[in-house]
């Protein structure tokens, strides 16, 4: 069993951490928020007073915080320079390859492990212990994460060298962000033309336009019992991160001049139901934007 210092105990990293402590693991967590820091105490979690703290005598550190520059400022040389030999640096936060690949190379020059393991499965899936973890970094490293891993999540994928993981993951945000905006748009439609949302998504569901979005969580209010649409867009995935995704498939994009016109037309959708004070609802309720509802009704 591994001493695991755990740095971002929000949505995702608080039912991760609970996680390794009930597979026996000793967690030792950090977060800005007093609340994140209570919540790890009572699923049987140490706390401490900066990430220095939590981290300086642990084997394995992993990080779940909001973007690059929260992971850059995380892993910086004199936080690094601190660690034991050969500790095992694990970011799951959601953030662009560039930054991934230099802390990652600042790790491995000063002595450290690091692979980039962002996750797919939200909030469910974190507490389930199900997510999905796509891994960038060496064979090496990726093995010896695995077992770890294993305690949050069902699917491990090695996708590659350091920062591959974060590429695939904006792959797959970019296009559930378009299959959610597309299911969206057609529900709608059925909507409008008088058609019952529940019997028109059990149609698709059996035809040609079957996706997640459709299956599992359907962005139309009743529908679907426990989806976020049916609690008025809480919980989930906030569309304010959905943004942040699709800003990095944008700029993965132009790094190397590959055209993602929906991609970018889903940006610019999500950007704007952002900043009209949609932010921190759930993703799913671009359906609302669709239908030209700003308020959110169940
Ligand atoms: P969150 O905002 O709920 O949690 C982030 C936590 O980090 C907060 O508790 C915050 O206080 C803490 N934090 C910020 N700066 C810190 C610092 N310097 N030191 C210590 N703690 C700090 O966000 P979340 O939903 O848990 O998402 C975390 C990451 O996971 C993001 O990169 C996101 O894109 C990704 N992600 C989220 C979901 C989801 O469904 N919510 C799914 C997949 C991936």
């Amino acid at each position: 069993m591994s001493n695991i210092a755990f740095i971002g105990l929000g949505n995702m990293g608080g039912p991760m951490a609970a996680n390794l402590i009930r597979k026996g693991h000793t967690v030792t967590g950090f977060d800005l928020s007093e609340t994140a820091l209570k919540v790890l105490e009572s699923a049987g979690g140490q706390t401490a007073g900066s990430a220095l703290d939590a981290a300086k005598s642990a084997d394995v550190i992993i990080s779940m915080l909001p973007s690059g520059k929260h992971v850059a400022e995380l892993y910086s040389e004199d936080f690094i320079s601190t660690l034991k030999p050969n500790t095992l640096l694990i970011d799951s936060s959601t953030i662009d390859a560039v930054t991934a690949r230099s802390v990652a190379t600042l790790a491995i020059l000063k002595g450290c492990k690091m692979i980039d393991a962002p996750v797919s499965g939200g909030t469910g899936g974190a507490q389930a212990g199900t997510l999905t973890f796509i891994v960038g970094g060496k064979q090496e490293d990726y093995e010896k994460a695995r077992p770890i891993l294993k305690c949050m999540g069902q699917n491990i994928f090695h996708a590659g060298e350091s920062g591959a993981g974060q590429v695939a993951k904006i792959c797959n945000n970019m296009l559930l962000a378009i299959h959610m905006i597309g299911t969206s748009e057609a529900i709608n439609l059925g909507v409008k033309h008088g058609l019952d949302p529940k019997i028109l998504s059990e149609i698709m569901q059996k035809s040609s336009g079957k996706n997640w979005s459709l299956e599992v969580y359907n962005p139309y209010p009743g529908v679907m019992e426990n989806a976020p649409a049916s609690r008025a867009y809480s919980g989930g995935f906030a569309v304010d991160l959905m943004a942040k995704d699709l800003g990095l498939a944008a700029e993965a994009g132009l790094e190397t001049k590959t055209s993602t016109p929906l991609g970018n037309t889903a940006l610019n959708l999500y950007r704007i139901w952002s900043e009209t004070g949609h932010g921190k609802t759930d993703f799913s309720s671009i359906l609302q934007f669709l239908n030209g509802k700003g308020n959110i009704e169940n």
